[in-house]
């Protein structure tokens, strides 16, 4: 998953561009990077490995002179986390400077790409993303926005763009509009950014956010609305405001804090924990979740469990610790919370099943005398292609084992899954949503799709 962000008409643009990443650090942990543009159309550019902060040092945002500027945060979902693959990619072409930073992932990018290697395409990196690059800088149009749209014609997926060329900013939503994008104002100048906390950051004001399909230009100061990308039904990423987004960010027209209360209410009425002494939220990504389940069920809010905020990357290797002790350096049980207690414990949702069964047993030995164990969010039934970090299907837990079977395995006295209708309802117009992890309804064809799915499923632990 990743986070994009763009500035024009504003100076020192690549100052802004860095807040606007802090901002979206939880959308990608892996790599940052910013190209900026000067007045007289030279780029310059700087990716790392590792958060925003440690990407860039004071002296080196000050070399990215400009007012025009592009910034991307990343976590890997194709291709290798390295810096090859670091974004904003940076590309001297025919039609000048040209950086792009995605959101999102292709499903077609593997056959595009050996189709450009067989016509002499030298890529650089293993990301989707750079495919979109060379079908640009392929296109025979002479426009650039005609080269851009010959690119967009035969990628297939999700992407929300950000990318300039020369001095002029795109933001580009696919158009199923997978992944966000809001444009923003700031003085005189634009903001594009995949959420609206990245916006407050800046101090900028939401203008709007883009539709599916929706595509702007900005240059000069002046946005103009290019044609939409030819319609298809709007499938927004449901996730993103069960866990990707932020709380405080507005997404696909909704507060994502507001769905989230909303979530933990539906769960409630369809999971209730008669009996149960508190609430508590596995934090942070769950707290919202878990108001509202208490609002609902009338059961006291508590903290339960605390979460260490300076984990970051560990130097643990995974030779010296499983990812369940990895859980025990983000996780503590507060025992006075939980000492002979009956608690209910909300948290957003299950993959692999790992972090659930180690926080149970951390909370069994804290002494909570029952542990009943609600997901605000239905079975994650398959992968995301669409640029959300899930792991194959194989070791989705869910995928291949029932409710009982989970219940067994993270050693809980009772396991609640919000339903499909029920995580629709809390939405609004549930049938604009891309819900292919819960459903297993790909809204899309899958070219590039290797995840076998008779492949040994995850083996479960009971006791
Ligand atoms: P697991 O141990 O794999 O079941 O992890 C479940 C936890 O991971 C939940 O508490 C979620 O908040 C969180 N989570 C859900 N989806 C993702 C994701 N794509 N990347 C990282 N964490 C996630």
């Amino acid at each position: 998953m990743c986070g994009v962000f763009g500035v024009t008409g504003l100076q020192d643009a690549a100052q802004l561009v860095y807040l606007g990443l802090y901002a979206l650090q939880h959308r990608g942990q892996e790599s940052a990077g910013i190209v900026s543009v000067t007045r007289d159309g030279r780029a310059h550019g700087h990716r790392g490995m590792g958060l925003v902060n440690e990407v860039f040092e004071p002296d080196t945002l000050r070399r990215l002179v400009g007012d025009v500027a592009i910034g991307h945060t990343r976590y890997s979902t194709t291709g290798s986390s390295v810096l090859a693959n670091a974004q904003p990619g940076l590309v001297n072409y025919h039609g000048g400077p040209l950086a792009l930073a995605h959101n999102g992932n292709l499903t077609n990018a593997r056959e595009l790409r050996a189709d450009l290697v067989r016509q002499g395409s030298i890529f650089q990196s293993s990301s989707d993303s750079e495919v979109l690059v060379h079908l640009i800088a392929r296109s025979d149009a002479r426009r650039i926005e005609d080269q851009i749209q010959d690119a967009l014609e035969r990628v297939e997926g999700a992407y929300s763009l950000v990318l300039t060329v020369g001095r002029t900013l795109y933001g580009i939503v696919d158009a199923r509009g997978f992944r966000p994008l809001v444009l923003g104002r700031l003085g005189a100048g634009w903001v594009l950014a995949s959420e609206t906390c990245a916006l407050d950051i800046v101090g900028a004001r939401m203008v709007r956010e883009l539709e599916p399909g929706d595509w702007v230009k900005i240059e000069d100061g002046r946005l103009d609305e290019l044609p939409r990308l030819p319609g298809k039904p709007s499938r927004r990423c449901i996730f993103e405001l069960v866990y990707f987004s932020r709380p405080d960010s507005t997404v696909f027209g909704q507060s994502v804090d507001r769905v989230r209360r909303a979530l933990g209410r539906a769960l409630a009425r369809e999971h209730p924990a008669p009996g149960a002494d508190s609430v508590f939220s596995v934090p942070d990504s769950s707290n919202a979740m878990a108001l509202g389940y208490a609002d609902e069920s009338g059961l006291k809010l508590e903290h339960g469990l605390i979460r260490n905020h300076y984990v970051g990357r560990t130097f643990i290797n995974p030779g010296q610790a499983t990812r369940v002790a990895k859980v025990r350096i983000k996780f503590n049980p507060v025992q006075d919370v939980i000492a002979g207690k009956s608690v209910v414990v909300v948290d957003d949702s299950v993959v692999r099943g790992t972090t659930s069964r180690e926080l149970v047993q951390m909370l069994r030995q804290a002494g909570a005398r029952e542990v009943h164990f609600r997901v605000a969010s239905p079975p994650i039934a398959g992968p995301c292609h669409y640029g959300i970090d899930t792991p194959t299907r194989a070791e989705l837990i869910a995928s291949s084992h029932s409710t009982a079977e989970i219940r067994a395995h993270l050693g809980v006295d009772s396991l609640g899954y919000l339903s499909l209708p029920g995580l629709h309802g809390a939405v609004d117009a549930g049938d604009r949503y891309c819900d292919a992890c819960f459903s297993g309804q790909y809204p899309t064809d899958l070219h590039d799709v290797v995840d076998l799915p008779d492949r040994e499923p995850m083996p479960l632990i009971v006791g």
